[in-house]
């Protein structure tokens, strides 16, 4: 089992779109492992997004990862890193496939509701810089036998 860092971002919080994006994730069958709505440091901000220092975005994206709380996940299932990659969608929403959440409902690249690790060490990596290891619950689903 593999899991993933998921995160909605502000514009998502704002808009109140937390249960809409996840319930996504729970119809397509990935286990819910850790979630709580935080606000950013700016010192966890720079660590997350470390791999964009340098970019014309990059200030931007701090002012706006910074600018309201967020909700953070970890799920956790087969493949959940690709999976909810796909659920995601591309990152330029007018690339993003009909049918996910960054095509449904983002019209801007730097506005794009949310955030999931792009690999299994960005997801190591990132859920240790929002979540302790004991926030991390470990619990079986019954259900995930029949998926
Ligand atoms: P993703 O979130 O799909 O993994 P990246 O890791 O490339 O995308 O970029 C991180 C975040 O930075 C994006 O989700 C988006 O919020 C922002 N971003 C990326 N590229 C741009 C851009 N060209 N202009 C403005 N913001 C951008
Ligand atoms: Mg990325």
């Amino acid at each position: 089992m593999e899991k993933t860092y998921l995160m909605v971002k502000p514009d998502g919080v704002q808009r109140g779109l937390i249960g809409e994006i996840v319930s996504r994730f729970e119809r397509k069958g990935l286990k819910l492992v850790a979630a709580k709505l935080m606000n950013v440091s700016l010192e966890r901000a720079e660590q997350h997004y470390a791999e964009h220092k340098g970019k014309d975005f990059y200030d931007m994206l701090l002012k706006f990862i910074t600018a309201g709380p967020v909700f953070a996940m970890v799920w956790e299932g087969d493949q959940a890193v690709g999976l909810c990659r796909a659920l995601i969608g591309k990152t330029n929403a007018l690339e993003a496939a009909p049918g996910t959440i960054r095509s449904d409902f983002a019209i801007h690249t730097n506005f794009n509701l949310i955030h999931g690790s792009d690999s299994h060490d960005s997801a190591e990596r990132e859920i240790s810089i929002f979540f302790s290891e004991e926030e991390l619950v470990s619990y079986d689903k019954v259900i995930q036998v029949w998926i």
